[in-house]
């Protein structure tokens, strides 16, 4: 069976007596298995982080962002055998395991700009004589901690950034795909990037804790469940590094009465079950305004899931695979039970689907409860699957509060034809990132990502001008010459002012 190795020092190290299965979800059974580091694992990735970063951060940024491009033309190259490992892993389909790559190229393609990125400010003649400026520069060693569900985009937005500006980084992946995010360090190689820039440790909290606790690594991004990140947040925060850690979701698309109800349910269907509904920026939570949309939402919502096509990653017609694991298999199936025993009305049960000749495999239909109120608790926790809750509201003042005392705050949509409906929404709503007809807001690479609430910890966001805040520190250099002529003689001891 193959083993999935760490990638340290520009090697695949093996390490550790530690392993665990990586399955395919289609089959439900072990396809590969992954090493799991440990204390020393990371000792050694920050040894070969501490030795290749200070040459890194001297290169000019411009040659650096030359090996930027042509990391993202190795991916492009590579783009169709990575989509099909990571779908073989994760259980998305392989058009959308493309996507997941894409939108990880779409940061490393915005990070190729590092020498514009990187440029600081300047004032002339701030004072007699003086000048200011401020550069950016790299932290020294960072590093990344993944989840499941993004094993190409998430990993590309932390170390796209980080690298770029001059950094070495190490990355932690899921141990549940981890194969992408190996070969992503092979190409880096591959493009020229010195060995050690860029690492990979494979493991479990072992290795997040010594990641977090080691006192070289000076910043911290993590994505995952927002326990976990509240842990990594605190943990590292203690101990002085910069963090960004990102949690869970439970994002709400509030339909008006006068939305575009085809465009609506189109657009519902596919954040709500794309991804076997395992993205931080799904939609598994509709929000009707009005008895009479709530009808004709239902009616059509119930319509198009009947179309749904449940099939392996590979089958090119299939709409969304299997989720990831057993486990959360059963989970997703104790959440649906719950909505049941606490009175909410279970219109679709994606219970007990099996895709024939693959009945090992970890699939669920499609699931659509209605009348679903804010007070259960299948309502108030994150899900993670292929289960849409229908929430019933009768004012856009009600839904924006549904939405607002959410403990998550990651994304929202409205559908209206409404300006100002979407406007006062928009402004109103006590989330991070806002759709207006547009069902994932996930923001382009130039923008960047982050949610509110339990949804994000830390203050900078993910990718855009805050990745390369995140990475860099600012240096604020203030000089004067001395003129020719004779030397100011004279002594002050007021805090000197350019008054
Ligand atoms: P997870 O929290 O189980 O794991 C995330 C990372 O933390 C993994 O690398 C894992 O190895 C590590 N980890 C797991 N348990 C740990 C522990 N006890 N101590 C320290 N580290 C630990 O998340 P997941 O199941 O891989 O991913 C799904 C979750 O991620 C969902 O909650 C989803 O909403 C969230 N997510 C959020 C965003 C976002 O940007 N807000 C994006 C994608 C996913």
């Amino acid at each position: 069976m193959r083993t999935i190795l760490h990638h340290i020092g520009g090697q695949a190290v093996d390490g550790g007596a530690r392993r665990q299965p990586v399955f395919d979800p289609n089959l439900g059974r072990p396809q590969a298995e992954v090493v799991l580091g440990d204390a020393d694992t990371v000792e050694r990735a920050v040894a070969a982080a501490r030795q290749a970063q200070p040459a890194w951060a001297a290169m000019n940024p411009q040659r650096r962002a030359r090996v930027m491009f042509e990391f993202k033309r190795l991916i492009e190259a590579e783009m169709d055998t990575l989509a099909e490992r990571l779908a073989s892993e994760h259980g998305k389909v392989v058009s959308d395991a493309r996507g997941d790559i894409q939108r990880g190229l779409d940061v490393l393609e915005f990070v190729c700009g590092a020498p514009h990125l990187l440029k600081g400010e300047h004032t002339v003649g701030a004072g007699p004589g003086i000048d200011v400026y401020s550069m950016r520069q790299p932290l020294g060693i960072c590093a990344g901690i993944t989840p499941f569900n993004f094993p190409a985009m998430i990993p590309l937005w932390m170390l796209a950034p980080a690298i770029a500006v001059g950094n070495a980084f190490i990355l932690k992946p899921s141990e549940r795909d981890p194969s992408v995010p190996v070969r992503l360090a092979e190409l880096l190689l591959e493009a020229g990037a010195p060995a050690g820039v860029l690492n990979v440790v494979q493991g479990d909290k072992l290795v997040v804790d010594a990641l977090v606790d080691h006192p070289e690594i000076k910043a911290i991004s993590f994505v995952g469940s927002s326990d976990i990140a509240q842990y990594v947040y605190g943990r590292g925060a203690a101990a002085g590094k910069r963090m960004q850690c990102m949690g869970g979701a439970k994002n709400h698309g509030v339909v008006m009465p006068d939305a575009d109800l085809d465009q609506a349910v189109n657009d519902i269907l596919g954040a709500a079950y794309g991804s076997a509904g395992e993205r931080c920026m799904a939609l598994p939570v509709v929000v009707p305004v009005g008895e009479a949309t709530a009808a004709a939402l239902r009616a059509r919502l119930v319509d198009a899931i009947a179309g749904l096509r449940v099939g392996v990653s590979t089958d090119p017609e299939a709409h969304y695979g299997p989720v990831v694991s057993a486990a959360h298999k059963a989970r997703v199936e104790g959440y649906i039970q719950l909505g049941v025993d606490e009175g909410a009305e279970l219109v679709i049960d994606g219970r007990g689907f099996q895709l024939q000749g693959h009945e090992e495999g970890y699939f669920l239909g499609p699931t659509l409860f209605d009348r679903v109120t804010s007070d259960m608790r299948s309502y108030q926790e994150e899900i993670f699957g292929p289960v849409l809750q229908v929430v019933r509201a009768q004012s856009l003042e009600e839904a924006v509060g549904l939405a607002s005392r959410h403990p998550y705050g990651n994304g929202v949509a409205i559908f209206t034809r409404d300006g100002e409906a979407a406007r006062s929404f928009a402004t109103d709503v006590e989330v991070g990132m806002v759709g207006i007809n547009v069902p994932i807001p996930v923001p382009v690479s130039y923008h960047s990502f982050g949610g509110w609430k339990r949804s994000g910890f830390g203050d900078l966001n993910q990718y855009g001008m805050d990745g390369v805040r995140f990475y860099t520190r600012t240096k604020t250099v203030t000089q004067r010459w001395p003129r020719s002529g004779p030397a100011a003689t004279d002594q002050s001891f007021v805090i000197p002012t350019m008054a």
